[in-house]
């Protein structure tokens, strides 16, 4: 079964001529075992709408469009989409678009294409030069998504499923679970794409809350927030807000950080997301009071 998966992807690259294009993150998988695993994992039924990033020669797009209602497909290499159109014609309920991802308007096309759908997902075998910008970009301005099913580098998968007071946790995690929970699936081997990456890979279920449950009053602001706190890693949360926002003394930072019941000599590592919310909040009571 591996075989003709792997198989049908070599055939297609052989036929068609397609030189695959590093750049833009094209390593295609081959193995149907995985491929199952990561429809299952991400729970469609003939109900779901599921927007697919980078279908590339369509190996997950065919279980995809199997299991679910629609799949839209969101593909920004012009040469890809006649080859796409070929292998996808006995799938006619996937609709390709040859945009890129950070600048399609995601939720004039849910509206659009998705009318019928009882919930949206998003599979993908992320292109991996860009896994975080379409990661925030999902959960920052797509309010329809209920989850994400993700296949990222292993590093970064780590990196966003992790906890507080771990190496891993840093700014982007803090992001992430302002708005959803992240929970890591499985581990995917570097030997079951064509070409081969550098790194292994592993798949991330990333559930959204429909609201944040620590809101910030200005969200901007506590992504912005979050970010420095955690630019030089090695450094207390006193030295980090200090260093980014010089407008207060150390011994103003100091209370302040007391105040909202943050040790100001801890790192921003051990800070969990409701901690960076009651500073950020504070921060902008107080900006808005001046
Ligand atoms: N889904 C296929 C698979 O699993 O074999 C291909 C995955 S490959 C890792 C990533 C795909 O994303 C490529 O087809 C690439 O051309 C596409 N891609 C890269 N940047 C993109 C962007 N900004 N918007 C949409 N697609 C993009």
């Amino acid at each position: 079964m591996n075989e003709s998966v792997k198989g049908g992807v070599s055939r297609v690259l052989s036929e068609s001529g397609f030189r695959i294009k590093k750049h833009l993150g094209q390593n295609f998988l081959t193995d149907k075992n995985i491929l199952d695993k990561i429809v299952k994992a991400a729970g469609v039924t003939p109900q779901t709408g599921v927007i697919e990033v980078g279908p590339g020669l369509g190996s997950l797009t065919i279980p995809l469009a199997a299991a679910a209602k629609t799949v839209l497909a969101y593909e920004i290499d012009a040469e890809l989409v006649p080859i796409l159109a070929e292998t996808l014609k006995m799938s006619p309920n996937v609709i390709l678009l040859n945009r890129d991802i950070l600048k399609a308007d995601i939720d004039l096309d849910v509206a659009t294409y998705f009318k019928d759908c009882a919930e949206i997902v998003v599979v993908a075998n992320l292109p991996y030069y860009i896994t975080t910008p379409i990661l925030m970009r999902f959960l920052e301005t797509s309010k329809s998504v209920s989850r994400l099913v993700l296949m990222m580098q292993g590093e970064v998968a780590m990196r966003v499923s992790s906890e507080p007071d771990t190496k891993d946790y840093n700014a982007l995690t803090v992001a992430i679970r302002y708005r959803a929970s992240v929970k890591h699936l499985f581990k995917v081997p570097r030997t079951v794409f064509i070409p081969q990456p550098n790194v292994d890979s592993a798949v991330v279920m990333v559930s959204v809350d429909p609201k944040p449950s620590y809101p910030a009053r200005d969200e901007s602001f506590f992504f912005e927030m979050v970010h420095r706190c955690f630019s030089q890693r090695r450094k207390t949360i006193l030295n980090n807000v200090r260093d980014a926002y010089t407008d207060k003394s150390r011994d103003e930072w100091a209370s302040i950080l007391q105040e909202v019941g943050i040790d100001p000599n801890c790192r921003a590592e051990t800070l969990s997301v409701a901690d960076f919310v009651r500073l950020a909040d504070r921060l902008t009571v107080s900006e808005a009071g001046k």
